[in-house]
């Protein structure tokens, strides 16, 4: 327990940035899955994302401590009506925040409001660690922010347990952006458990078929279990989306009145249409 408090006190700003250095670094020197376009631009973009979230979460952090720390003080939720050992509240704790995740996440592929902020984040033709910054500030609001205070209000869950989920869920958002290639062996064994690397990319593709699946951010098991997983080969993936495809569509400042603009969402079989033409 002292060890992962120590873990816990990292700041975790140094390990985004650490993250992105080595990650940046092993696309740049490793065979890429995917060929890079204006790479430069496209990281600029998308640290620009980061420090807007960095700026609102001053406010969302707060409100989440405050909340949670409130929901503990009166003991709601689960976890206090049972009594089980501190590590596998801590466990369970982490599968939950992630399975609650998981439904905020479909709900913003299902809600045409949500959809408008999300489709940020999926809004990258050319996919890299970095696509893990691109997401809208707003959006991060509802899902981060209120997904974690419903899951901890649903079942008693706490700050060290929200501390835990980020230290794991961090290093799973860097591999499955990243522009690497991931042999298939690790979706046959890991990945009957845990979100791959290739899993997330199939979540990317441009097809909404495909986009419409594999909402998990660290256990797939809530997609398996749900009935949302799918799978593709990942050297047929593109990425994604046809109303996002043109250069000025892909700069931080489009990207943030983006969802103000009315776009229709590309169906799969429009997608279909369009490559026949
Ligand atoms: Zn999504
Ligand atoms: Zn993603």
């Amino acid at each position: 327990m002292e060890i992962l408090k120590k873990l816990l006190a990292i700041d975790l700003n140094y390990i985004l940035i650490g993250m992105m250095v080595i990650f940046y670094s092993l696309e740049q020197i490793i065979n890429t899955q995917f060929k890079f376009i204006k790479r430069p631009q496209h990281l600029l973009n998308n640290v620009l994302f980061q420090i807007a979230f960095y700026v609102c979460n001053i406010f969302y952090a707060t409100v989440t401590v405050f909340s949670i720390e409130w929901l503990n003080n009166h003991q709601v939720g689960f976890f206090y009506l049972v009594q089980v050992p501190v590590w596998i509240k801590l466990i369970a704790g982490v599968a939950l925040l992630d399975m609650v995740s998981y439904w905020f996440h479909r709900m913003s592929h299902k809600v045409p409001l949500l959809w408008r902020f999300h489709r940020v984040h999926h809004s990258d033709t050319s996919m890299d660690a970095s696509t893990n910054f691109r997401s809208h500030p707003i959006e991060l609001l509802f899902w981060f922010g209120t997904s974690n205070i419903v899951a901890s209000a649903i079942f008693g869950l706490d700050l060290l347990t929200l501390g835990l989920y980020f230290l794991v869920a961090t290093p799973f958002f860097f591999l499955e952006h990243a522009n690497l290639r991931f042999p298939t062996w690790v979706d046959k064994t890991f990945g009957l458990i845990f979100t791959t690397p290739n899993f997330h990319k199939i979540h990317h593709e441009q097809d909404q078929y495909y986009t419409d699946s594999n909402f998990s951010d660290i256990f797939i098991l809530w997609d398996r279990i749900f009935g949302t997983f799918k799978y593709k080969p990942p050297e047929q993936i593109k990425f994604g989306l046809k109303e996002f495809e043109s250069d000025k569509k892909q700069t931080f400042w489009y990207l943030m009145i983006s969802p103000f603009i009315n776009m229709a969402r590309v169906t799969s079989e429009e997608l279909k249409k369009g490559d026949k033409t």
